[in-house]
């Protein structure tokens, strides 16, 4: 629920290789604006940012000193990247109080800020406990016409009049399609798929590591005990369980480009409730 759009630079280089739609100043930006709406006072009247879209993003400042503290230590001493910037707007590198989906103290995610409001829509028909089985695709056009799935253990199908589209995720989006005759010839005849497409699918799965290293920056286990904060959580968005992630930074090490990053690091509370941190650490 962190929400950091990718860089400037990313979306003007997939243009650059001939995808159109995808720069960012006059493709995307204007979708990023429509879809959001910041809550935050100082950034709403930005040119970067929305107010009237869907998705809910805020900015807890964290008014703790404790905190704020950690956020400069990290920024300026340990990155020297420099604090308080907006990581979606005009200089993504450096460090900010994090941007979140978080409406009322509660995530707000793609299910509640799209598909709730619009539930009871005649043309809206969401079929759960269902698992897609492959595209229906039409051999001599090409084109899909439809999606074959299972639900409660039946075989079944539903066909589209426009367009099917395919959302099943990095891992699964491909797999679909290769399962419906769209992919690599040798790799599919090889598994005994048959191919309606000689395309390039599941070439270019990239990962990015992650390390979780954690030091005692912040320890207060003592008000998450005495306030019963673990049981508030569902019911009030109040308490040291909101918004624990506080700070993310963007760097640049070797793109060769400081203002375009390849590291991403993010801060957050760590909850010591048996106070081992603490007996553990002599200076936390
Ligand atoms: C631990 C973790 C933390 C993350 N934190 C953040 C964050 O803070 N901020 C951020 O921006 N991003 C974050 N991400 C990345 C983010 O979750 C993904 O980029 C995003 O969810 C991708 O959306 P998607 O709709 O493409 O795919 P998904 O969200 O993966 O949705 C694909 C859906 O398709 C369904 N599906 C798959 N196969 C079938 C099938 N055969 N039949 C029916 N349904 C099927 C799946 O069940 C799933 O619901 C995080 C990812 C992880 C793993």
């Amino acid at each position: 629920m962190m929400y950091a759009r990718g860089n400037r630079r990313d979306y003007d280089a997939l243009a650059a290789k001939g995808n159109a739609g995808w720069d960012y100043g006059s493709s995307v930006l204007p979708y990023f604006k429509k879809a959001e709406n910041m809550t935050n006072p100082a950034l709403a009247t930005s040119k970067y940012h929305g107010t009237g879209g869907p998705l809910t993003v805020s900015i807890n400042d964290h008014k703790d000193d404790s905190v704020a503290t950690a956020v400069k230590n990290t920024s300026q001493d340990s990155l020297d990247l420099p604090d308080k910037v907006d990581c979606n707007g005009e200089n993504q590198v450096g460090s900010s109080f994090i941007p979140m989906n978080v409406k009322d103290g509660q995530r707000d995610s793609t299910h509640r800020a799209y598909l709730e409001p619009v539930l009871s829509r005649k043309n809206l028909y969401v079929r759960t406990h269902s698992q897609v089985i492959r595209i229906l695709v039409y051999r001599d056009t090409r084109r899909a016409n439809g999606v074959k799935f299972v639900h409660k253990n039946v075989k079944t199908a539903v066909f589209a009049s426009k367009e099917v589209i395919v959302c099943a995720g990095a891992i699964r989006s491909p797999h679909h399609l290769m399962l419906s005759g769209l992919g690599p010839r040798d790799h599919l005849r090889a598994v005994g798929i048959d191919v309606i497409e000689d395309i390039p699918v599941r070439n270019n799965l990239r990962d990015h590591v992650v390390m979780n290293p954690i030091f005692p920056l912040y320890i207060d286990g003592s008000q998450a005990k005495e306030s019963g904060s673990i049981a508030r959580i569902p019911r009030t968005p109040s308490g040291p369980f909101h918004n624990v992630i506080f700070m993310t930074a963007f760097k640049s090490f070797r793109s060769g480009n400081p203002s375009w990053p390849d590291a991403q690091y993010v801060v957050s509370k760590v909850l010591d409730l048996d106070g081992c941190w603490r007996t553990n650490n002599s200076s936390p």
